[in-house]
């Protein structure tokens, strides 16, 4: 038997994929390609539960915040501040078995290791299932995490609404959340030591140089805006095409502008128009009104700042010219936000020890740990994916064995935070 601090036997990748499949086999009936699990869905407290079940099932005390956050604690030698690990349960539509799940199920199966071979910890050790952390539908990502780092409250809950005009606060209500009462699910810094969460990269950076596993330094802050060009709809056939004020058009190249804006240095900044919506929608109509997302990623909150500015401005210097009018809206905005030193050094050390050269790298997308930071020390491991890097992808995958060897890393690092 391990004494405290060493490490549990290692996770076995079969174990992993198992998980992984049964996870992946919670999706919405007849939505396509890949895994849909939504966030504030019912099939996504329905895998909350398979968490639920696994974590009691090993002995622990699990148990459910008004946000959804599912939070399950396997108590150390001491009554002090917990160290704990997780990431998120919901998908993106048409996702694919890795996002958000992988670190839970490392989460799962480290809490059967630590539990198996009865390996001692001062410190308690949680494990947890984040709630509706992907932003697809209300605009804004990592609701649960937020919601515990103090970052979203009530009022916020109100407010936000997904395309069909149905609120978050009421979809959180009709899946038996209770979006007025989560105040209480705030995490105190008095209760937590650290927190450390795996994740798939998402990018193509670990596979290419080689490289087991990575630890991320910094996340990448996001600023998501809504843009609106009114033009005039009219008919497709009547109106000569030096008098139209066609809004599609101005879009397009508003579209163009900001990906040279981006250019091509991999510098960590990335501009993306993800959704664009044309209206009326009709082959016989020049659009009237056309809508698009702006998702600009930086890991430097100065120039984030100034791209959002700039895009902006370009925006309206070509709707200007082109005689239609533009409008915005801002959705959500996120800080880059550098993890904690000593939790990175703890993961490069628990790699090195096992003669594994851990890749430091930044992380693109935003992650539950980029809010838990208001609450303690964190940290991110990223273990490889394959086919190229793709995530929020019905292709995106991640290698079995990997994904177990991030897991007992991420172990060995929980279990010496929580010496
Ligand atoms: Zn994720």
């Amino acid at each position: 038997m391990p004494l405290a601090g060493e490490r549990p036997t290692p996770v076995a990748p079969e174990r992993v994929a198992e998980w992984i499949e049964r996870f992946a086999a919670i999706s919405e009936p007849d939505s396509g390609p890949g895994v849909t699990r939504l966030a504030h869905t019912a099939l996504e407290r329905r895998a909350h539960e398979v968490f639920t079940d696994f974590m009691a099932g090993l002995g622990l005390t699990v148990w459910t915040d008004a946000a959804g956050n599912t939070i399950a604690e396997k108590p150390g030698t001491e009554e002090t501040a917990a160290v704990g690990t997780g990431s998120h349960l919901d998908s993106v539509p048409s996702a694919g078995r890795f996002d958000g799940i992988a670190g839970v199920v490392a989460a799962m199966l480290l809490a059967e290791r630590v539990v198996t071979d009865g390996v001692g910890h001062r410190r308690p050790l949680r494990f947890v299932a984040f709630a509706g952390e992907e932003g697809a539908r209300f605009g804004r990502a990592c609701i649960g995490s937020r919601i515990v780092a103090g970052l979203t409250t009530t009022a916020d809950l109100h407010q936000l609404q997904d395309a069909k005009g149905v609120g978050l606060a009421e979809a959180m209500a009709g899946v038996g959340l209770d979006p007025d009462a989560v105040a209480d699910a705030r995490w105190s810094p008095r209760e937590w030591a650290g927190f450390v969460e795996l994740h798939i990269e998402q990018g193509s950076v670990l596979a290419d140089a080689g490289a087991a596993v990575g630890v991320v330094d910094v996340i990448s802050g996001s600023t998501r805006l809504e843009l609106t060009v009114d033009g005039v709809a009219a008919h497709s056939g009547g109106m000569p095409m030096h008098l139209r004020r066609d809004a599609l058009t101005a879009a397009a190249e508003v579209v163009l502008e900001l990906e040279a804006l981006a250019g091509t240095a991999d510098d960590g900044r990335r501009i993306t128009v993800g959704r664009l919506e044309a209206l009326p929608g009709s082959i016989t109509t020049i659009p009237g009104r056309c809508v698009l997302t702006v998702d600009i990623r930086d890991i430097d909150l100065e120039r984030q700042c100034a791209t959002a500015e700039d895009v902006l401005e370009r925006a309206a210097a070509i709707a200007e010219r082109r005689g239609v009018t533009l409008t915005s809206r801002h959705l959500a905005e996120a800080s880059p936000e550098e993890l904690t030193p000593s939790v990175r050094r703890t993961l490069i050390d628990v790699a090195r020890e096992v003669g594994t050269e851990p890749l430091v790298l930044p992380s693109g997308a935003s992650h539950d740990t980029q809010m838990i930071k208001q609450v303690c020390p964190v940290g991110m491991l990223f273990v490889p994916s394959r086919a190229g890097g793709v995530s929020h992808s019905p292709h995106e995958d991640t290698d079995f064995g990997d994904l177990a060897r991030g897991a007992d890393l991420l172990g060995a690092a929980l279990l010496r935070l929580a010496r």
